[in-house]
């Protein structure tokens, strides 16, 4: 079994509206600078008739994926960069028939009171599933549990991922305000880790306190010297260690951690 990676930004994507740093300017100037929202695919290979679940799915999922190669999707919460991408399965877009969508009570009622997703269910083209915390799903070759994790001030609740293969435990939690011990222990299980790196420093952005996220720095700091070989995701455009050639990245890299790419795949 695969992971792939999809996307390693955060919700609003590179380029981010309004903002002209550099980072965004040039994702204008250049689509190949442009960064896709962080979400995976789990897959046996890249055949069509191979198990494909997509964990998150976002405003770039048409970037992203093939519908017609899923066999699932896994909603972490009910943010822009984790559940705006299943309004392309509707009528609009690929208009999926019946599509497994795994999500816990809060978000599966979330959904069901809110259009335009409400209407997706309406047509039938996705189907909801329960996937709550310690619940797992068999891939045909793989296991994946949902693991609460901390995000606040939401109306979902926001579930990790321990994806078991054959060979190595995988856990992905791309986005979450605060560590938690049980999230912790969740990184100390794993084989790997991807983990969110939102932001570098408590001093990136103005806001930073209306949307707190375990900056890169401090998870370096409580994990460092882990068995369990650890990655950042969701990487906000304003985070140096997006940057390939900055000193910040050069700093994961000698620590021992690392920054997901798309493209890049585990296997488990
Ligand atoms: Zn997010
Ligand atoms: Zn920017």
């Amino acid at each position: 079994m695969k992971v792939e990676i999809l996307g390693n930004v955060q919700d609003a994507g590179v380029p981010h509206l309004e903002c002209s740093c550099d980072v965004c300017e040039a994702a204008r100037e250049d689509p190949r600078n442009q960064k896709h929202v962080a979400s995976v695919m789990l897959k046996e290979n890249s055949d069509k008739d191979s198990v494909r679940y997509l964990i998150d799915a976002t405003p770039d999922v048409r970037y992203q994926i093939r519908g017609d190669y899923l066999d699932g999707v896994f909603i972490s919460h009910g943010q822009l960069g984790h559940i705006t991408g299943l309004l392309d399965f509707g009528e609009e877009g690929c208009d999926k028939n019946s599509l497994p969508v795994y999500v816990t009570d809060k978000t599966r009622d979330f959904i069901e009171r809110n259009d335009p997703y409400r209407l997706l269910i309406d047509k039938n083209n996705i189907e909801l599933n329960d996937f709550n915390d310690g619940e797992s799903l068999d891939l045909q070759g793989a296991e994946i549990e949902a693991r609460e994790a901390e995000h606040s001030r939401l109306n979902t609740d926001t579930t990790s991922f321990m994806i078991k293969g054959p060979e190595k435990k995988l856990f992905y939690m791309s986005d979450i305000h605060a560590w938690t011990d049980d999230t912790l222990k969740s990184v100390k299980e794993a084989d790997i880790a991807i983990v969110d790196g939102t932001f570098w420093n408590e001093e990136e952005i103005d806001r930073y306190e209306e949307v707190p996220h375990p900056v890169m720095k401090e998870t370096m700091h409580k994990t460092e010297d882990w068995d369990t070989e650890i990655y950042f995701t969701h990487l906000n455009h304003t985070n140096p260690a997006l940057r390939s050639d900055s000193d910040e990245r050069q700093e994961v890299e000698e620590r021992g951690f690392g920054v997901v790419e798309q493209g890049q795949e585990f296997e488990i």
